[in-house]
């Protein structure tokens, strides 16, 4: 049994799989669980990552944007190394305890959420991110340059674009630009 980031060996020793990531050459684990040495070298662990379950905190990645409703990839569990990919979607009634009137005022493509499921039925997820859940991570709609707060603005939830300073609004979490370890 091995927990979460406990030390396992070097890539010379071992190949990493499933469960474990790698820091200037050395593996740990990623996850807790019982660790299996499939061949020679290879190792992989003996469970599944947490389960999406209702309540989870994750992050996602928005990849298409409609009038109602936005589709995400669930990239991540929070607090979690191992990357995860599965496809979910967001309603605009799940996006902000204010009314939310068209999902583009709120989400652009490519921004990074972190949500939480509120629906797991049949592999159908809905996420929400109400409260102080949000975009992460947003990118200008024009050129892609990643979207600083807009200082100027103090308490205006505005994004502005540091490249072609077009300014750009989000349902953003509290922790805008602060989730460092998104991939
Ligand atoms: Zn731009």
């Amino acid at each position: 049994m091995v927990f979460i980031g406990e030390y396992i060996g070097t890539i010379e020793e071992f190949i990493p799989e499933y469960g474990t990531y790698v820091e200037d050459g050395k593996i740990y684990a990623a996850v807790m669980g019982d660790l299996k040495q499939n061949n020679e070298k290879k190792i992989v662990f003996n469970m599944k990552l947490p389960r999406l379950t209702v309540g989870s905190i994750v992050l996602a990645e928005i990849t298409d944007v409609r009038n109602n409703s936005a589709t995400a990839k669930i990239i991540k569990f929070l607090g979690y190394r191992q990357n995860v990919f599965v496809s979910a979607g967001i309603f605009v009634s799940q996006i902000s305890d204010e009314y939310a009137d068209k999902v583009s005022s709120f989400l652009g493509v490519g921004d990074i959420v972190k949500a939480r499921i509120v629906r797991n039925e049949k592999n159908l997820i809905d996420l929400s991110t109400k409260g102080n859940l949000g975009v992460v991570k947003a990118f200008c709609k024009v050129c892609r340059h990643e979207l600083i707060l807009n200082k100027e603005k103090i308490g205006s939830k505005t994004l502005i674009c540091p490249n072609c300073k077009k300014g750009e609004t989000r349902k953003m979490a509290d922790d805008y630009g602060a989730v460092k370890d998104v991939f």
